[in-house]
């Protein structure tokens, strides 16, 4: 984790701290611009770079380097475009399915980060930022009981988000 006085903090703290951030390749803010430069390091972005990160307006770009080493620090909600959830689970069984051959996943829901990964034989649920929220399920179907607010997991399935699954 970096220091506070790295030397790519200034004042971003005001406009970047807990903000939605969406993944993607770089797309133009507005036309005409052909590139952004990252908020941190000042790294060039653009059509050629590999996938970055953004404010969901496209306006405040953040490399991934920079992410990485600052995404502790600045709690960002990681989110997708409207248009592209194209990764929600279909089913109950689509989700098992998914899980059983080892998949990774990290899912939004109500502006809260969540991770399943395998730890060992177990299944870790757990929320972004908080240590305290991991959970572990020996099968997927278990799993389906994390709970989330006054709900469980399978419950809220269908209204997830999935960010990113690995299969
Ligand atoms: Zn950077």
């Amino acid at each position: 984790m970096p220091h506070n006085n790295d030397w790519r903090l200034t004042n971003q703290m005001s406009y970047l701290y807990g903000k939605k951030l969406v993944y993607l390749p770089y797309i133009s803010y507005r036309a005409g611009w052909e590139h952004e430069h990252c908020e941190f390091c000042s790294e060039k972005i653009d059509v050629n770079s590999s996938n970055s990160y953004c404010t969901p307006d496209k306006y405040y770009w953040v490399c991934s380097t920079c992410f990485k080493d600052f995404n502790q620090m600045f709690k960002w909600v990681i989110t997708m475009p409207e248009d592209e959830y194209d990764n929600n689970f279909i089913s109950i069984d689509d989700f098992v399915d998914c899980i059983n051959r080892g998949a990774e996943v990290e899912f939004l829901y109500e502006n809260k980060n969540y991770s399943i990964t395998h730890a060992g034989k177990k299944i870790a649920v757990a929320e972004y930022y908080n240590g305290e929220s991991e959970k572990r399920y020996k099968n997927p179907i278990d799993a389906l009981q994390y709970p989330i607010g006054e709900k469980c997991l399978g419950g809220i399935l269908g209204d997830i988000k999935i960010i990113f699954r690995s299969l």
